[in-house]
């Protein structure tokens, strides 16, 4: 693959829409009256586009149904696609064995009646509509007797991937565009990216295969005690920001729901996905945002709208900038599940890439990194050319001995087979910074020639926490964070809390003054705030704690920015500008708010 552009240009108009499950079809639409009245409905939350579902999870709708429903929506100005959820139900296609707990029914893809009853609606599909979008389903972990036969000796993530892939190609592209030439077929992905190789999405081969892509960015609320998880707000970021530099102009839309959200939750939902840069943001699904309990949830993003729609407007066009985090399609850590994700909370601007993004100023290897085989060559090049590295513990342990301790100044004294190591405070300078609650680390490295600029045990040389090593301008930096939270075999979802987010601000600013120095850029805030960094603007800084933040951000003329005092502040925002200059922004937010200064 080739390296690609840090970051991926972002364009269109910015569209409303909705989605009604095929449940909601034959219970709201079936008759005349209630096609006036979603006609209404969906003037009401601005949609302008709308998909009608023809199955999920053992319901058809019925064909004459989406018809008329289709038909009277285009009248009313509204665009009009199909959708598919590829849950199994009672007499339709075969289920997986065993079915999950965590993730509802699915089903299994070597039956062959999943392929005939897919490939029938399908064909439907493309006889009704010119799009069809495939929802977050389309992934199994069924282990019967076929799936095991095609797996043979490999392991289970080559085989789903493989086995998905033809069955696209056999059972869903190909009945659709028979029907209909012109019909565009859509993967929907779900927001769970660093588990889609273990259940069949093989996202590069996918993005190739379907005509579009849309993206989830259903992060919900990280403090629900719930079974969506502590995921955190800048999960959308990750998952968005890397599918679109892998699908490129064929990412078409974001996509959240109002599940386990209270109103700060789902407005960030929202804020977040304009963010990313998506020219459509789908509100899923119109059936359960009419309920009672989520109506609070959608009138609050309705009032929000004016204001989503100017910081879409300022987004386009716009290229993110940062830390550049790379992760190689398909791949996996050991340790440090959604790493991308706590950088980002960190207050750290990140960018995503599929390949190895030779051109950023700093470039983020984790364990992921590890599935490139020529990637210590391209680290070797990067630091070369004068630009800096930051890896895992887990990057810099995979590294052949000779090579940990001539670019990063560290040596292995532990496996990581023993699991990862508990310390309760992380040391910056010979002083001891109490975390509330204990961080895990790997700690299987020592210092051998790098600088230690935090540590999690007494003895700083046998407890690097975060290391540097110069070579020349560049530096090649370590920091041992673990994200290890993942619950179960099936699991996709962080399950418990990661606790680097909450570091005291100190030791947060020591790693960010080091890690953003390549570009020019220091912010000192506390943890999970996000930065998100545009070359030459915008800026946005979000607050995603229940307390307020103080972010300050210092800017060199060499930085991706511009001036600082260029980037026009927001009028109606409760996110004060405190002070302003040329290379310098102070901001104050209030919990759970955010700020987004313009380029001028
Ligand atoms: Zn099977």
């Amino acid at each position: 693959m080739s390296a690609p552009a840090d970051g991926q240009q972002y364009s269109g108009a910015f569209r409303v829409a909705t989605y009604f499950p095929a449940g909601a079809v034959t219970e709201l639409l079936s008759r005349p009256q209630q096609l006036s009245d979603a006609v209404a409905g969906l003037k009401a939350m601005q949609a302008e586009h709308v998909f009608l579902e023809l199955y999920r999870g053992g319901h058809e709708a019925d064909e004459a149904v989406l018809a008329r429903a289709r038909d009277a929506f285009r009248q009313a100005g509204v665009r009009v696609g199909g959708g598919l959820t590829t849950t199994w139900g009672e007499g339709f296609g075969g289920p997986a064995l065993p079915q999950p707990q965590e993730q509802g029914s699915l089903f299994c893809y070597s039956h062959p009646r999943t392929a005939e009853d897919i490939s029938r609606l399908c064909a439907l599909a493309g006889r009704l509509f010119d799009h069809l979008m495939l929802d977050d389903f389309f992934f199994t972990n069924c282990e019967c007797g076929a799936c095991r036969a095609a797996k043979a000796d490999g392991p289970w993530s080559a085989a789903r991937n493989r086995l998905l892939v033809e069955f696209a190609a056999k059972a869903v592209l190909r009945p659709a565009h028979r029907a209909n030439p012109g019909c565009q077929v859509i993967i929907k992905y779900p927001q769970w990216y660093d588990r889609f190789q273990q259940f069949g999405y093989d996202a590069a081969a996918q993005t190739r295969q379907f005509d579009a892509i849309w993206v989830g960015t259903e992060t919900r609320d990280p403090h629900a005690e719930d079974q969506f998880g502590p995921v955190q707000q800048a999960q959308s970021w990750s998952v968005y920001r890397w599918l679109a530099d892998l699908a490129g102009a064929k990412t078409l839309g974001g996509w959240f729901d109002p599940y386990g959200c209270d109103e700060p939750s789902y407005l960030e939902q929202g804020y977040q996905t304009v963010l990313v840069g998506t020219p459509e943001m789908l509100l899923f699904n119109y059936h359960s945002l009419h309920r009672p309990q989520s109506r609070p949830l959608l009138e609050a993003l309705m009032r929000h709208m004016p204001r989503l729609r100017r910081w879409a407007a300022a987004l386009r066009d716009a290229k993110p900038t940062g830390l550049a985090c790379y992760k190689p399609p398909n791949s996996t850590s050991r340790g440090e599940y959604y790493v991308f994700d706590y950088l980002t909370m960190l207050g750290i601007p990140t960018t995503m890439h599929a390949g190895f993004p030779q051109d950023a100023r700093v470039v983020f290897l984790s364990g992921h990194a590890l599935a490139d085989e020529d990637v210590l060559e391209k680290a070797r090049r990067h630091l070369a050319a004068g630009r800096s590295l930051l890896a895992s513990a887990e990057f810099v342990a995979g590294l052949p001995a000779d090579a940990a301790e001539e670019l990063f100044g560290l040596r292995r004294r532990g496996s990581l087979d023993e699991g990862p190591a508990q310390s309760g405070q992380i040391r910056l300078a010979g002083a001891g910074f109490g975390s509330e609650r204990p961080v895990e680390v790997a700690g299987v490295l020592e210092a051998a020639g790098a600088e230690v600029l935090l540590s999690w045990g007494r003895c700083e040389g046998l407890s690097p926490y975060f290391t540097r090593r110069r070579h020349g301008a560049a530096s090649a930096m370590m920091l041992d964070i673990q994200t290890n939270a993942l619950g179960g075999r099936t699991g996709v979802n962080i399950t418990r809390w990661v606790n680097v987010v909450d570091l005291p601000q100190p030791v947060l600013d020591c790693i960010r003054a080091a890690v953003i120095e390549p570009l020019g850029l220091e912010i000192c805030c506390p943890g999970r705030v996000g930065i998100y960094c545009f070359d030459g603007g915008p800026l946005a800084v979000c607050n995603y704690r229940n307390e307020p933040a103080d972010v300050e951000i210092k800017s060199a003329s060499a930085s991706p920015l511009g001036p600082l005092d260029r980037l026009a502040a927001e009028q109606d925002t409760a996110a004060a500008v405190e002070a302003r200059g040329p290379d310098l922004l102070k901001l104050h937010l209030p919990p759970r708010s955010r700020h987004l200064l313009a380029a001028g």
